[in-house]
């Protein structure tokens, strides 16, 4: 079993941390009432047990960094494959927004033709990323049960 720093999302941006008087013990309770269950690994920097939510995310309750934890190598590279994946898809989808503000401008047809050549390769690349992404979470997921 191996812990993973989850790189993108640093830390844990919730009410619970923002509160100064919020000690460890207590958002560990109220981590606990929320329905998130203690694990038995602890945080390697603050050596508190971690804790995972019910959305499925595994937290500090002291640093609020999030944690991802892989059962082996291959699955840490998937991880950080699949973050990276994330990320593209969602510039790419920032360029789409652009690229539409620009189709509203263009006039010429054979501009727009350029642009929509463009659209489809952005699309494509899209598409693959997810596809790769499902199939992991389908290996992992069959690795469950
Ligand atoms: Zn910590």
């Amino acid at each position: 079993m191996r812990l993973l720093y989850s790189f993108n999302l640093s830390i844990f941006e919730d009410e619970l941390f923002m509160t100064e008087n919020s000690t460890t013990i207590k958002r560990m309770a109220h981590l606990l009432k929320s329905g998130a269950t203690m694990l038995d690994k602890v945080c390697p920097k603050c050596h508190v047990p971690l804790f995972k939510l019910k959305s499925g995310e595994v937290i500090c309750p002291s640093c609020g960094q999030r944690f991802v934890i892989v059962q082996s190598e291959e699955e840490e590279i998937k991880v950080y494959i699949d973050e990276a994946l994330k990320e593209l898809e969602r510039l790419l989808t920032a360029k789409i927004y652009k690229i539409n503000s620009e189709i509203r401008q263009t006039e010429k047809l054979t501009d727009l033709s350029e642009i929509m050549k463009s659209i489809y390769e952005i699309l494509k690349v899209i598409e693959l990323s997810r596809s790769i992404r499902k199939r992991h979470d389908y290996e992992s997921k069959t690795r469950e049960s």
